[in-house]
């Protein structure tokens, strides 16, 4: 008989999490104005809203913080770090930072200049952000499924490499300065990214002279699909096939909040040695010393053995199996979410469930609002509200192509009886989700508005 797929782990600190109830969170999510990122965190009880930097670290993490060497140059922990970042992603030079959009701002500021264009499966919103702030496109290639949520493809995340091919060509490829690809696509709903498509992206890039970057902020997690899905992968090691996607790039980005259990952290790689100097002259200049980057010597040490602990395969069997568990008790019960499941998050399809609230009113962030009223669960808006642009001729609303709500878990925290929780009241809300209504928005700021903008209920 097969037996539950159980946690490989047991917990030895706790930290409580506090019940509130409903009229108190009918209040504070008005003093929020309906934006669950201006909550306090005391106030959720279980926090779906990132995976990033939220990760229970092991006891081993715990202890290698004991050994962080806090020297300015040249410590221990750097060489430490340095030396598990190049087991695993090979490439020559390695850059601190203290988080994956430190890494993307220092790689695009270098990278872009005014009128370029930067394509990947699906930009992250910090990834597209710091494109745009460096005066450039952020365009998303995704392959035909993965524009559509109920789609069942065993790499949804593929980045279409006919439109690639196509937009080198009408743009000329001096305009291109680097092709990404974000492994696992998290926008696109966590979906995994084949070899044989990273080999065809390579392929192309190749034969037009443009560096191919990996977004890997969950490369571990794609590895893990590929040994799942892909033909021929199935009996190798995880570690070997996050080599091999990485040995098919130029250079990479990298958030260690995701896929390396910290707290915080980020790095940038790249093969190239002379554009390796010129992005440590601007580490130096707004993060710190190229051997620290704009991290203590603990947190190189903590990072260095989460990369080593996230390719652990009965972790990442367990941690799919939890993520799935959730999506399949939803879905089930009929509610609309992208499939198949991610693996670190659910994505439930607002438009789909809310058809009654237009993209004007924003579904997945009104849906977001009930989620936490009902059970005080925070998940994140991934539609309107963050990837929704201004027609600059009308100024009025352009929707984002998707409506979803993101369910991050967060890694090695949570357990069933959490995620039970969570499945009652996703239930809940569906069954009254004809009575949810939309928002309007009242405050919002230039860039990555979801942040911090403001709404009140429509009628
Ligand atoms: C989190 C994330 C980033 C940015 O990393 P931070 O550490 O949050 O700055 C970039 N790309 C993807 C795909 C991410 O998930």
């Amino acid at each position: 008989m097969a037996r539950t797929i159980i946690e490989p782990f047991r917990i030895k600190t706790v930290e409580p999490i506090r019940i509130t109830t409903r009229p108190e969170r009918e209040r504070l999510l008005r003093e929020a104005g309906y934006n669950v990122f201006l909550l306090r965190a005391e106030d959720v009880l279980i926090d779906l809203l990132t995976d990033s930097g939220t990760s229970a670290m092991s006891q081993e993490q715990w202890a290698a913080l004991m050994r962080g060497d806090e020297s300015y140059a040249g410590s221990r922990s750097w060489y430490r770090f340095e030396a598990a970042v190049r087991d695993i992603f090979g490439f020559a030079h390695v850059i601190p930072t203290h988080q994956g959009r430190a890494a993307e701002r220092i790689l695009f500021a270098i990278a872009c200049r005014p009128g370029d264009i930067v394509p990947n499966n699906t930009h992250f919103d910090t990834t597209r952000a710091n494109i745009e702030q460096a005066g450039a496109e952020a365009r998303d290639l995704p392959c035909p499924e993965g524009r559509d949520p109920a789609a069942v493809h065993p790499f949804k995340g593929n980045l279409d490499v006919r439109a690639l091919e196509e937009l080198i060509r009408e743009a000329g490829p001096e305009r291109i300065p680097l092709v990404l690809v974000t492994v696992t696509n998290n926008s696109g709903g966590g979906q995994p990214v084949s070899l044989a498509n990273l080999r065809e992206v390579r392929d192309v890039t190749k034969k037009y002279g443009i560096p191919l970057y990996l977004d890997a902020c969950r490369f571990a997690e794609n590895a893990y699909f590929i040994k799942l899905r892909e033909e021929g992968c199935a009996e190798r090691s995880v570690k070997e096939i996050a080599r091999e996607m990485f040995s098919l790039a130029d250079g990479c980005t990298m958030s260690a909040k995701k896929d390396a259990f910290a707290n915080i952290g980020g790095f940038l790689c790249t093969n190239d040695p002379e554009l390796a100097r010129e992005e440590r002259d601007l580490l130096i200049l707004t993060e710190g010393y190229p051997t620290y980057g704009g991290l203590a010597g603990r947190d190189l040490e903590a990072i260095a053995r989460g990369l080593e602990e996230v390719l652990d395969e009965d972790y990442l069997r367990y941690r799919f199996a939890s993520t799935r568990y959730l999506g399949e008790h939803i879905s089930r019960a009929g509610v609309p979410i992208v499939e198949p499941p991610g693996g670190h998050a659910i994505y439930i399809d607002a438009k789909a469930m809310l058809p009654h609230i237009p993209p004007s009113r924003f579904p997945a962030q009104a849906l977001a609002c009930e989620l936490y009223l009902a059970g005080g669960v925070r998940g994140v808006e991934i539609g309107s509200v963050m990837f929704g642009k201004k027609d600059p001729a009308t100024g009025e609303e352009i929707p984002a192509s998707m409506e979803l709500l993101r369910l991050a878990i967060p890694r090695r925290v949570y357990t069933q009886s959490h995620i039970d929780y969570v499945v009652e009241t996703i239930l809940e809300v569906h069954e009254h989700r004809e009575a949810i209504r939309g928002l309007r928005l009242t405050y919002e700021a230039p860039f990555l508005r979801h942040f911090t903008a403001r709404f009140e209920t429509a009628e």
